[in-house]
Order: C-alpha cells, then structure tokens, then sequence
C-alpha cells in the first residue's frame, strides 16, 4: 500500500519507497526528488513526494546515549516519541514537549517543530533540541547546534524536511516524580471566559489546553490544566488501545453525530480535580488505533492556524463561520501559545493563539470554508500550520512566513515535497 498522511486525503501519484536504516550511509541516488517520511502523523502532505522517492526513516530505531547527570538523550531520527517515554518514563523522566500523539518520530518533531500544552512554559520542541546530524544528498554530514552551523540548525528545525535528512538528535528530557498528572478541569462559555480562566490557569499549570464545541452559538468548552504529579506511579488504562479495522465507504463524521457528540461531552460528569496517567491527559486520541478511519474514504482535513495575540475578534469570526457551515469535528482544540520564540526560520507558533480543528472531506464546500478562514486568519496577520495543512496555497504560504526567503537558501536541491511544491507554486 501507498504511503499516506493522517488525513488519508486521495493521494498525488504514488512515490517510490527506500527503507533507510544504515545510518552512516550516503543517500540513495535517485533520479527524482527524495523526502524522510517519519510516521505519517502529518495530516496533509509535508510528508509525501508524489512521483519522488521516500525515505523511510523508521528504520533508525536506537538509542545511542543518555547522561542521567543532565537528561541528554541522543537517539537516532526514528525513534519514536512513545518508545522514549516508555522507556524513561519509569526512570523520572519525559519529553520537554510533546505533541498531541506520541506516535511520531523526533526527526518528524523536529522538522515540524511541534508544540504541546506546554507552549506558554517551554516553547516548541526545537528549543529542547541540542545538536543533530544532517545528511545532505552531495554525502555531506553537518552536526548542527545553536553554536555548530548555526544555520542550517535554525533552518532545519521546523525545516519540513527540506533540508537533507536528520540521521540521529540530542534532546533534553525533563524530571519527573511518577507518570501522573494532577488535572483541573473548568467549563467555560464565550471566549472571553476562555481566556480569563485560561490566563489564571497559565500562571499556575504547566500544560492548558481547552476542548471548544465548534458548532455551538455561543462557543463553550473544557479548559483542562495539568502538571506532572508530585509522587506515585499510576497503571496506563490504555494500554491496549481499540482499533478501527476498516475505513468506512462514507465519513461517520457529520452534522448530526457531531452534535450529539458535543453536547454529550459538554455536559458529562467531569472531576474539577483528578490524577490521571499521563497518556489519557496527553494521548486521548492514541486510544483508538486507526481513529482517523473514521471519516470514510474521502479523508479529512485538519485546519489549524496560529492568530496574534490581539486577534479574539478575529478568532470569534473563525468560530462564528464554522459554526455556521456545520461543518467541524469531535475535538477541536483551542489553545494559547506563550511568548517564547522558536528556533526555526518556519516554526508554525507565534505568541497569541490556536485552533486546530478536523473537516470531512466534502469537497468544493469544504475548501469554500477554508478559503473563508484564509481570508480572516491572513487579514489578522496569522499563519496555518504545515504539518497540518493538504491546501493552502504558496501565496499565503510565503505571504504569512516573513523568513522564507531566508529559509529557502538552505533546502537540499535533491529534496522536495507535495507541500513544497504547492508552497513555491
Ligand atoms: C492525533 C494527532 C495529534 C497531533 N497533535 C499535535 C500537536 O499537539 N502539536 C503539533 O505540533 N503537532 C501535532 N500533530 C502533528 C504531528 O506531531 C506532526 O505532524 C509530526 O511532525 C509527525 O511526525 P512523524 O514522525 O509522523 O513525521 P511525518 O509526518 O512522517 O513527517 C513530518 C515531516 O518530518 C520530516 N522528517 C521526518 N523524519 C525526518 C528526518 N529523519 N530527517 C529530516 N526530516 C524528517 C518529513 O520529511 C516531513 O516533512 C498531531 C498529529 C496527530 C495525528
């Protein structure tokens, strides 16, 4: 079977698949383009090269050192993020940032520079990234820092794969005391309760991050606070996650399921304080393997975009518009992004906010919506994120990263993508 994203959209023309696994070996010579594929865990087409060649970079399983002085883990470019916290978990320690699946590799967290719940304390992922190699196609290897080729460490963070391929990684895992987390969770409604409760909660917690129900008219939700508990191990309730078997002729994901879904998950009994196991605070998708079947052979879209921090106006018109189409998904997420920068030329988060959120694929009628919300997110002076996004055009791509340009001096000339090429279109 073809390599697909998340969002398992019909895919462009097939690529040609390499397993990568010799991490001292000379790229593939080909007579196309390549791209590392990691996971899959992007939704729309950073991670394919239709007609091009894939590396698949799993292959790069092994930890290679760790330094309990300090937390210093170098692993080669595809381990995954649950096989690091499995393995250190019970040991006290954990990501410094974590996305909201633990099924990507850190050569994927790195080119996407993703973020977690804890944006507003830490930043993305890449500030916790110490030193990487990078493989370019001429054979050259570069270990790149913030003070070894600086450079190419800031293009490559956040690079979206463009820049050679990441062959092992330094991160810097945190302490913890058990694999709890101590949550609090408060129903809002209205934006503004979200960010006045949002704001208290950010002072006290490590991680925020709040459900919305996007088809309500006035929108409400769940703001959900944590922090890694002070003592105690917990068992992981999932540890054997269900599983979608099929992908289903048609998305099960329609006006009406969804809801009944956000009513029923409004109102159900919710502990204002709890201790939980860290995958269901961090993991509620991982739960069910396959979940992405769910919306039909169609596939789906993921529309997330980062707004300033003055832009509640403009995030209120992206709500009202979606809740207008009825179109929009069980969980859609709302959260605040901190003031710490990113390390990479094209990191996605700017201080203020995001909404991320899922479409059925209906075509014409959902693309109509997404140019709707262009139009709001860019006269707001924000940007959509890569790793989630199948359609944003190159215009809006280049119009909202002021540092492309810049970014663009570094890509491999081997190296391209789907979402490159509609990004340079
Ligand atoms: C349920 C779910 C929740 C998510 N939640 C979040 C979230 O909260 N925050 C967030 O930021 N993201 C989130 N994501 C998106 C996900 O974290 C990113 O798309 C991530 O980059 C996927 O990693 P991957 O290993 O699957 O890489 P892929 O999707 O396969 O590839 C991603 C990019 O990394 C590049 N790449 C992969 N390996 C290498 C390598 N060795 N060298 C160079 N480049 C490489 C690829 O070329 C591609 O450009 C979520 C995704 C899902 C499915």
């Amino acid at each position: 079977m073809a390599l697909t994203s998340w969002g398992q959209l019909p895919a462009s023309p097939a690529a040609e698949e390499r397993w990568w696994d010799e991490r001292s070996a000379p790229l593939p010579e080909v007579g196309g383009t390549l791209l590392a594929y990691g996971n899959g865990r992007s939704y729309g087409d950073v991670c394919l090269n239709g007609g091009g060649t894939l590396l698949r970079g799993r292959g790069l399983w092994h930890f290679i050192s760790f330094d309990p002085e300090n937390g210093r883990l170098v692993c080669e470019a595809g381990v995954l993020l649950a096989d690091i916290l499995d393995v250190f978990v019970p040991r006290g320690w954990f990501l410094p940032v974590t996305p909201g699946t633990r099924f990507v590799t850190v050569g994927g967290a790195i080119a996407n520079d993703v973020h977690g719940k804890n944006h507003h304390r830490a930043g993305t992922f890449g500030r916790h990234v110490r030193r990487f190699e990078l493989l370019r196609s001429d054979g050259s290897r570069r270990v790149c820092s913030l003070t070894e080729n600086a450079e190419w460490f800031a293009a490559t963070i956040g690079g979206l794969g463009l820049t050679g391929l990441m062959t092992w990684a330094e991160i810097e895992l945190r302490r913890i005391a058990g694999s709890g987390v101590a949550v609090e969770n408060r129903r809002f409604t209205g934006i503004d309760e979200f960010f006045a409760i949002n704001a208290e909660a950010e002072a006290r917690h490590e991680y925020t991050v709040a459900w919305i129900d996007c088809l309500a008219n006035t929108p409400r939700g769940i703001l959900m606070a944590g922090d890694h508990a002070e003592s105690g191990s917990l068992a992981d309730v999932a540890k054997r996650p269900l599983s979608l078997p099929a992908t289903p002729p048609i998305s099960l994901v329609n006006g009406l399921t969804l809801r009944a879904f956000n009513f029923a998950y409004f109102h159900r009994p919710l502990p204002a304080t709890a201790v939980v196991h860290y995958v269901p605070y961090f993991y509620p998708l991982d739960g069910i393997l396959h979940w992405n079947r769910l919306y039909g052979r169609k596939g789906f879209y993921q529309y997330q975009c980062a707004l300033p921090s003055g832009a509640r106006d403009a995030l209120g018109e992206i709500l009202r518009g979606i809740a207008v189409s009825g179109q929009g998904s069980f969980l859609a997420v709302l959260k605040t992004f901190g003031e710490i920068p990113s390390p990479g030329l094209l990191s996605f988060p700017l201080p203020g906010m995001t909404l991320a959120l899922d479409f059925s694929n209906s075509g014409s009628e959902t693309l109509a919506l997404f140019d709707r919300l262009d139009a709001i997110v860019g006269a707001a002076g924000g940007r959509l994120y890569p790793a989630k996004d199948a359609r944003m055009s190159g215009r809006f791509f280049r119009g909202s990263n002021p540092r492309f340009d810049e970014f663009a001096n570094f890509i491999d000339p081997k190296f391209s993508s789907d979402f490159w090429r509609r990004a340079t279109a």
